[in-house]
């Protein structure tokens, strides 16, 4: 198995990776394709991350994000967990987890980049009432501006906590996150972050293939990654996928359950529109459906795993 500059499984190859979303399709929650081997993403492997932030700033540059205030070379921001917002569709974060022991913990740090993960089944698309997010078909979940009439439910059904709102645009706020560069893969490029990491820590290509990898990498070092890939089970599977050295919930990672929420949202919203329920209703429903995931409860776990220092 062999990957070539940057970060991109060979044997998918770009010529086909255009071909295959070139002519993309959009499909509802509701009738969401069964197999998604085909569809494109990303391994993330998490012991090869350094923390140098440069998938931050060439996503940033792609999408014409605003700058941030920090420059993308200063690396002190490291030190606070971040989650992504409307200026930022990915961010990397540092953690010391505990397990590692009290003499080296600060000098081996293990990084992680968050974005939006890009589900199978995912609550965001469910939770739109208008279609304003779609899953392709090509494995990514994308916005449309145009449809969007900035209820936020979407915000509310993620169970990642991705979806971000320009509140401070008085006249077209829009609703920000990760597309994993769909508008670019239609022309054969990867997603830039992909292409500009240097440690190869990212890898682009379809999913059964990152999952093959992941599986391939763990037999070929064992005891370097704990026994989980994230995200190939996780709220019925992400297109994003992870590898870590150690318990993803003591770095950053909800602890979240394999069968999707948006059926559970779905049946919801049919529910309430059905008796004419106010929106308003179904904000607050929603959130309460989606309470069990949100990172509030998933700090609370982190730092109970912290301090008790167990593993996963
Ligand atoms: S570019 Fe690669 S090594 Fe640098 S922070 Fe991003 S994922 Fe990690
Ligand atoms: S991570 Fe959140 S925003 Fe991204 S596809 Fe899943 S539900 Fe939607
Ligand atoms: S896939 Fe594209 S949009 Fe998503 S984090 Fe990477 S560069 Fe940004």
């Amino acid at each position: 198995m062999k990957l070539n500059r940057r970060g991109f499984l060979k044997f998918s190859g770009v010529a086909t990776t255009a071909a295959l979303v070139g002519t993309p399709g959009k499909t509802q929650a509701s009738e969401l394709q069964k197999d998604h081997s085909k569809e494109f993403g990303c391994l993330v492997d998490t012991t090869l991350c350094v923390g140098c932030r440069k998938c931050e700033e060439a996503c940033n540059e792609r999408h014409h994000l605003p700058q941030p205030k920090i420059s993308f070379e200063e690396m002190t921001v490291l030190e606070n967990e971040r989650r992504m917002d409307e200026t930022s569709y990915t961010v990397v974060n540092k953690y010391y987890p505990e397990n590692i022991g009290s003499l080296t913990w600060r000098t081996h740090p293990v990084f992680v980049k968050f974005q939006c993960m890009h589900c199978n089944d995912p609550s965001c698309v469910s939770a739109c009432i208008v279609g304003a997010l779609t899953k392709e078909l090509d494995g990514s979940v994308i916005y449309d501006k145009e449809k969007c009439i900035g209820c936020r439910y979407c915000m509310v059904a993620c169970p990642f906590q991705v979806p971000a709102y320009e509140y401070a645009e008085p006249l077209t706020p829009r609703v920000m996150k990760c597309t994993l560069c769909h508008e670019y893969l239609k022309q054969g490029e990867l997603p830039a972050c992909a292409q500009v990491c240097p440690r190869e820590a990212i890898v682009f290509g379809k999913k059964a293939e990152l999952l093959e990898l992941a599986r391939w990498k763990m037999k070929r070092y064992p005891g370097k990654y704990v026994d989980h890939i994230y995200g190939e089970h996780e709220v019925g599977g992400t297109s994003w996928i992870y590898l870590a050295s150690e318990p993803f919930k003591t770095i950053g990672f909800p602890v979240l359950d394999s069968s999707a929420p948006p059926r559970l949202t779905e049946a919801i919203q049919h529910g309430l529109f059905q008796y004419f329920a106010a929106p308003i209703g179904l904000f607050v429903a929603l959130g309460g459906v989606m309470k069990f995931s949100s990172f509030l409860q998933h700090d609370k776990t982190v730092r109970k795993n912290q301090s008790s220092g167990g593993k996963q």
